[in-house]
């Protein structure tokens, strides 16, 4: 960004950089379905024009996020999944990468067992999750970007939650949930489970709360008040990052830790924590 590359070109570069991490649950090192396989989706979305891709139900693209800018920019379309989206891929030449990780097959037998050792009656994945949370760490990658022409943008991607059915699509490749992006208000990227992300367009929430003149940092801390408030499962995760256009940064969650980090002008790396602002109140 320094050398003049624009918000989109950044959050890009800074997801494709997790996605090749292999740490991340995203792209190389994604969580395994209940079928054992991975599915990985990706959004981005630009707030100069509210361009917007996503793509889904990827088996071995390297970098689904690369695969989101290319339905973004090159077809008439916002969120491409399954064949279709392989398809383009092949047709733009996109590298492969096999994105099982020796790690995550180890979490798939530990999660597995857990679901089903001297358990059979679990009715809801919820339930387990909330008896062993160290088994589900959820690890989706996001960034956000403010460019010098005053253009933000966001990223995300994702493997999906563990276990999860085959076909299940989560909050990160939907615009508006996962991912958000609007020059009038700010960008935002979730972490979570996607199901409540999806239910509370949390993203979009973000934004419409910077639109209304909440910092960042107000904006995300007050979504995750509202997921406390509104959705009382067993288990409610939820993490944020945000961008006003004022360049205000904003991290909350009600999770127990939320990795993140920024980088601003005139600083020479970026600054990273474990965890932000832990948020457990109320509206
Ligand atoms: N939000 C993701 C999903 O539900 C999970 C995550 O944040 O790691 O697919």
């Amino acid at each position: 960004m320094e050398k003049g590359g624009s918000a989109v070109d950044s959050v890009m570069e800074a997801v494709a950089a997790m996605e090749d991490n292999g740490v991340f649950n995203a792209g190389y090192g994604s969580s395994l379905n209940i079928e054992k396989k991975v599915e990985m989706e990706a959004s981005i979305m630009e707030g100069k024009m509210l361009q917007a891709g996503a793509a889904g139900l990827l088996t071995d693209i390297r970098n689904p996020v690369r695969l989101a800018r290319i339905v973004m920019e090159e077809t008439d379309h916002v969120f491409v999944v399954g064949e279709g989206a392989e398809k383009l891929a092949r047709f733009r030449k996109l590298e492969r990468r096999n994105p099982v990780t020796p790690l995550r097959l180890m979490y798939y037998e530990q999660q597995k067992k857990a679901l089903t050792g001297g358990k059979p009656q679990l009715p809801k994945l919820a339930i387990l999750v909330k008896e062993h949370p160290e088994l589900f760490s959820l690890e989706t990658v996001g960034a956000v970007a403010l460019d010098k022409e005053g253009n933000v943008a966001a990223a995300t991607s994702t493997g999906g939650f563990p276990l999860k059915l085959p076909g299940r699509i989560g909050d990160s490749p939907l615009i508006g949930c996962g991912t958000y992006a609007d020059n009038l208000s700010g960008a935002c990227s979730a972490t979570g489970v996607g199901e409540i992300a999806i239910r509370l367009v949390i993203s979009k929430s973000v934004c419409a709360s910077m639109e209304n003149g909440r910092t960042a940092q107000e904006a995300s801390e007050q979504a995750i008040r509202l997921v406390n408030t509104r959705i009382l499962s067993a288990y409610n995760a939820m993490g944020l990052i945000a961008l006003d256009m004022h360049g205000g940064i904003g991290a909350a969650h009600n999770s127990p830790n939320m990795c993140w980090g920024y980088i601003k002008p005139g600083m020479s790396e970026p600054k990273a924590w474990l965890k932000a602002k832990i948020v457990k109140e109320r509206l």
